[in-house]
């Protein structure tokens, strides 16, 4: 069953039409996003990972979203195949959502030093921080008339968190190619941004060794002392790619209940 995020209704994406990744349950910050941006009238197409499609059609019809499309981001021919699905379906695009990111489970435990792999360490950037940059690329072609394209990030790569480790260095790289996207698509109009989100309980966050841990404490360290919304993060993504955000690019927004800004945690004396 669908979850229901209580999204507000209105009109900011009428007449945009989109692409949304990372699709995988009802869990996904994309089904979070994908929610608000229907809620405002946004018509737009689902790519996922190739197996998921039990999950995956059933969401896509409660939204009316046009196409539902697999395709897996380390294989070029299937990226194609997507992208001409895409374009059949739209023509052109306003928006697109990367929210996809993989690292093998060994390589998000323990030591960063020790654990981490040359095979792991590519097949991370490859399908975190490279598909970001092959998706930029395809969906830049389809916006003739500029449009907005928006990752998603974590604090893991500003900062040394426990068990991240091949991730951090992979999102940190996304978010470098973020700036790089920005500066080469500005002149088109295309506006790139990322949102650094703060811990959710998804299917990314299970994979990695002590993610309750990271939630818990994610919340009890954060300025409002409370969880990361759904509801704040697909707001954050709706004002990206709808009209609202124009003039933002290059940036990375914190969506965390203030956890990136914190140093130590409240102190006795504070109460
Ligand atoms: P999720 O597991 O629901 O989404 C990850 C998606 O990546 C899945 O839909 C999966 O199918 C897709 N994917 C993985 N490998 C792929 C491939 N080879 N080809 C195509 N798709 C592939 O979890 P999520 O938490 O919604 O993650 C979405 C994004 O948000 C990720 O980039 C994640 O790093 C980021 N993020 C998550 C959190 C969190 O705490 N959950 C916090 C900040 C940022």
């Amino acid at each position: 069953m669908a979850e229901d995020y209580s999204m507000p209704k209105g009109e900011l994406m009428k007449g945009k039409k989109g692409v949304i990744t990372g699709v995988a349950n009802h869990q996904s910050i994309a089904w979070g996003i994908a929610s608000q941006l229907a809620a405002q009238g946004a018509e737009m197409s689902f790519l996922h990972l190739p197996g998921m499609e039990r999950r995956v059609q059933p969401l896509a019809e409660s939204l009316g979203v046009k196409a539902v499309i697999a395709a897996d981001v380390t294989d070029e021919a299937s990226m194609d195949a997507a992208f001409e699905a895409v374009e059949a379906a739209h023509g052109t695009l306003d928006f697109f959502l990367h929210s996809i990111a993989f690292a093998n489970k060994d390589e998000l435990k323990g030591s960063f030093v020790d654990n981490t792999t040359r095979e792991g360490f590519l097949r991370a950037m490859e399908i975190s921080a490279f598909s970001f940059v092959d998706c930029a690329r395809r969906a830049a072609k389809l916006m003739p008339n500029g449009g907005s394209i928006v990752t998603m990030t974590y604090l893991g790569a500003e900062r040394a968190i426990p068990n991240y480790n091949t991730m951090g260095v992979a999102k940190a790289a996304l978010e470098a190619a973020v700036r790089y996207a920005a500066r080469d698509l500005g002149p088109r109009r295309i506006r790139v941004n990322a949102i650094s989100a703060g811990a959710m309980k998804t299917l990314s966050l299970a994979g990695i060794s002590g993610g309750r841990s990271m939630l818990a404490q994610g919340r009890a360290l954060s300025a409002m002392g409370e969880d990361t919304s759904m509801e704040g993060v697909a707001g954050c993504a709706l004002w990206l790619m709808s009209d609202l955000g124009l003039s933002t690019t290059g940036e990375v927004v914190h969506v965390d209940a203030g956890f990136h800004i914190m140093g130590l945690g409240s102190s006795e004396s504070e109460g």
